[in-house]
């Protein structure tokens, strides 16, 4: 057997998938250009090392389930001035996340704030941390289903505990009952001072006790929430329809006739 296919066997079993592949053109290279044995083998790993890193991002990002993939680089701010580029610069350095503080996004719908969620959990991904997105929704048919499968609540927990962040999409759309409202309740209370969590919400904090069976569990899950947080309210209009609204279809609310 030839020494090169030798090592080339010997990387795959090692499960140095990348190294065997580039072994022929690395060694070419090497002899070309008379790299020192040292310059060699870091060519190597630096191959293997970099398609690590790559996959390792793709199945973080895979199993964020995120519903869609966009940064702020796609974002016009120039559309919605009340979201501070420079605020949001320093969110993207995550020191949040080091800091294990929540972010919450306020504002009506189609401003930005599953973008932003969105944005923030590409970068942290990027960075290597992992993430979890999913909405207020969801969140609560995942719980229920676990517990009318009667699984123990850990075990459905712990896919929301473990990710060093976690979005949770589109609070205050419905209105939580009793169970759900404990279960909202105890994972912002698993998390708090843990691992951070980026929220959404079309409502302003005054308007979330309307969300609850009692104002005692809104401010509890409030108070853990804003403790240690930032709060990006976003007032403008909808991205979504600004074309439409260009186009003269749809008047803006705010200059609405009053009926
Ligand atoms: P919401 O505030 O309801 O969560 P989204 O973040 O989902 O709104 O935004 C709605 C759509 O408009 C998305 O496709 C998003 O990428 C896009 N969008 C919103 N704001 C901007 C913006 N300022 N620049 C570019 N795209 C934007
Ligand atoms: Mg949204």
């Amino acid at each position: 057997m030839l020494v090169e296919e030798r090592v080339r066997l010997g990387l795959e079993r090692l499960r140095l998938g990348r190294m065997a592949e580039v072994l022929g053109n690395v060694c070419e290279s090497a002899s070309r250009e008379d790299l020192s044995y040292l310059d060699f083998l870091d060519q190597l790993l630096q191959a293997e090392q970099t398609q690590r890193f790559e996959r390792n991002i793709e199945v973080k990002t895979r199993l964020a389930r995120l519903p869609y993939h966009k940064t702020m680089n796609d974002f016009d701010y120039s559309f919605q001035p009340t979201v501070d580029k420079k605020q949001i610069s320093d969110l993207l350095s995550l020191q949040f996340l080091e800091r294990r503080e929540n972010v919450l996004l306020l504002g009506p719908p189609g401003v930005g704030k599953s973008h932003i969620a969105v944005a923030l959990a590409l970068e942290a991904i990027t960075k290597g941390y992992s993430a979890y997105f999913v909405t207020m929704h969801h969140l609560i048919d995942y719980l229920s289903e676990g517990s009318e499968r009667n699984e123990p609540m850990a075990t459905r927990m712990r896919v929301l505990i473990r990710p060093k962040l976690l979005v949770i999409d589109e609070v205050g759309y419905l209105p939580l009952d009793r169970q759900a409202a404990n279960w909202f309740f105890e994972l912002v209370s698993r998390r708090y001072e843990k691992s951070s969590i980026v929220l959404t919400s079309n409502k302003s904090y005054g308007d979330w006790a309307s969300l609850f069976p009692e104002v005692a569990i809104a401010s509890a899950i409030l108070d853990r929430l804003l403790h240690h947080s930032v709060t990006i309210n976003i007032r403008g209009d909808s991205y979504r329809l600004k074309d439409k609204r260009r186009a003269g279809l749809i008047q803006r609310i705010d200059s609405a006739p009053a009926s």
